[in-house]
């Protein structure tokens, strides 16, 4: 028998039901079925839609991964058909709703997981109570945020110091005690929950707890990122923890990547054959995630300064906020009139309406820089292809994110946004199209700078293969945290006899 084939290992994944948190999730339950545990995805219908084709060829391969769905309350929950996940919310108040219907999900999950009776639990961290589903069944719950070392770092480090409540003013920078690193914020760029009370307080409250009880906390990145963070998470706030990314660098087939997350909007060969006709390190490909929405017009201002920076390019175009007046039109993906048609017709770039193969087009060579909001798979994806980056980030913990990218690593410049805003609104601030062209021209240009950043990414996307290969750090840490979850399953037998 293959002493490499875990086939008695049976481990569950129970990914949140956003791209961001399912993506890197689905990554990791193939990675486990690729080294023989048998692992199973636990989500809904819709949601399975968007990678069962994926994991069919896995098990083509004889990889034991399977897929097992629950129903998902939209109907009694007030929600559109289908709307099973965080992207196909068009409004904040569906969102609520979305994260409520998501949390009356658990019965149904904990008794089919009593039905599976696995060895372990791997589990987003935004479900709590999937610790104590495991401590019934007396397995580890491995936590899985979807974030990295140091914004956890610096998370933590800003709820136990508080830093900000000394600063009164929103734009006056502060830096995060002890960490390893100045690292400067404003309070501006701080979640909306470090400030005061909201829907989600107590939440948020639960997930640390259920933190604190978990086995340990699954990271996506690798050690050579962010070693002092790594270092620092697991010895100074004592987490224990194992780092396993890049995971999306998991995907090697071409049908992988190009249906990664969901079916691509647009011909994966016919993207690949425009980035071929383009200069190396020429496009700059502008991307904010699954979740960004944008005023119009802010979209104003970065339609203006995409075709003025001299740069081709290609722009994965954020859905509008939906509005009364914009909702009469039906227009989710709005641009300013004529300007499709100008890009086209001048070659200058692509426009990508809907779900780009993002992974597909950040590994090719054309590539030359990524504008990005700074969501963590960006980040790392971006890493993987060795492209520096203009950050921009919104919500979320993507203001951190920004840090690590240009503080740190130093292979970005930021564009300028400094307030933490969930949903974009027409009264909110807007980045001019000055500030944007500007940051595109500091990333993409010729100057020292951009040569340095470019050299620094190229590093960074040959350490990131590295880590991920035979005998690299996150391929360790995987094994050990193989072995790991063994022993407790063989300890935990050894009790109940
Ligand atoms: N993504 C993609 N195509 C798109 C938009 C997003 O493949 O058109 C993927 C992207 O590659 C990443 C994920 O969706 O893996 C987004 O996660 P991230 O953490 O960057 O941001 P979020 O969407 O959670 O804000």
């Amino acid at each position: 028998m293959n002493p490499n084939r875990h086939e008695n290992l049976h481990v569950i994944f129970i990914p949140y039901m956003a791209p961001g948190h399912m993506m890197p999730m689905i990554d990791m339950a193939r990675l486990f079925a690729s080294h023989g545990v048998r692992s199973t995805v636990i989500t809904t219908p819709a949601n399975a839609d968007r990678f069962s084709r994926t994991l069919y060829r896995d098990s083509l391969l004889g990889n034991p991964i399977f897929l097992e769905t629950v129903n998902f309350p939209w109907e009694e929950s007030g929600l559109p058909e289908g709307c099973e996940n965080l992207i196909s919310a068009p409004t904040p108040e569906i969102t609520i709703k979305l994260i409520r219907a998501i949390e009356k999900l658990q019965p149904k999950i904990e008794s089919l997981v009593h039905q599976i009776n696995p060895n372990c639990i791997v589990s987003d961290v935004l479900y709590p109570w999937s610790v104590d589903v495991a401590e019934k069944l007396q397995i580890p719950r491995i936590a899985f945020s979807g974030s990295c070392f140091f914004s956890d770092c610096v998370s933590k480090c800003i709820k136990k110091y508080r830093p900000h409540q000394g600063i009164e003013s929103e734009s006056e920078e502060f830096v995060v005690p002890n960490l390893p690193h100045d690292v400067a914020l404003t309070r501006s760029q701080l979640p909306d929950i470090l400030k005061k009370k909201t829907d989600f307080t107590e939440l948020f409250e639960r997930l640390r707890q259920a933190e604190e009880k978990s086995f340990g906390v699954l990271i996506n990145s690798f050690y050579d990122l962010e070693p002092a963070y790594a270092d620092y998470f697991r010895k100074d706030l004592e987490v224990r923890s194992w780092n396993v990314g890049p995971l999306s660098l998991h995907n090697m087939e071409v049908d992988d990547k190009a249906e990664r997350g969901d079916t691509a909007s647009i011909d994966a060969q016919s993207c690949l054959t425009w980035l071929d006709s383009m200069e190396p390190s020429s496009v700059l490909y502008v991307c904010f995630g699954s979740l960004t929405r944008f005023s119009m017009s802010q979209i104003i201002e970065m339609a203006s300064a995409l075709e003025d920076s001299g740069h081709p390019f290609i722009w994965v175009i954020g859905k509008l906020l939906k509005s009364e007046e914009n909702d009469s039109r039906g227009d989710e993906w709005w641009l300013p009139q004529g300007f499709e048609e100008k890009i086209r017709d001048s070659s200058k770039g692509l426009i990508i309406r809907g779900w780009a193969p993002q992974v597909l087009i950040l590994e090719h060579q054309a590539i030359g820089g990524f504008l990005t909001h700074c969501g963590w798979n960006s980040i790392l994806e971006g890493v993987c292809g060795g492209v520096p980056f203009i950050t921009w980030p919104m919500f979320a913990e993507q203001f951190y994110n920004e840090k690590l990218v240009t503080q740190v690593l130093r292979i970005g410049v930021c564009v300028g946004n400094l307030q933490w805003k969930v949903w974009a609104t027409e009264e909110g601030p807007v980045i001019d199209r000055a500030k944007i062209r500007e940051a595109v021209s500091r990333v993409m240009g010729e100057a020292a700078e951009s040569e340095e950043m470019r050299k620094k990414a190229k590093e960074l996307r040959d350490l990131a293969r590295k880590a991920v290969g035979e005998g690299g750090s996150s391929y360790k840490d995987f094994k050990a945290l193989i072995e790991e979850i063994k022993s407790y399953t063989v300890r935990s037998r050894h009790c109940q006899k």
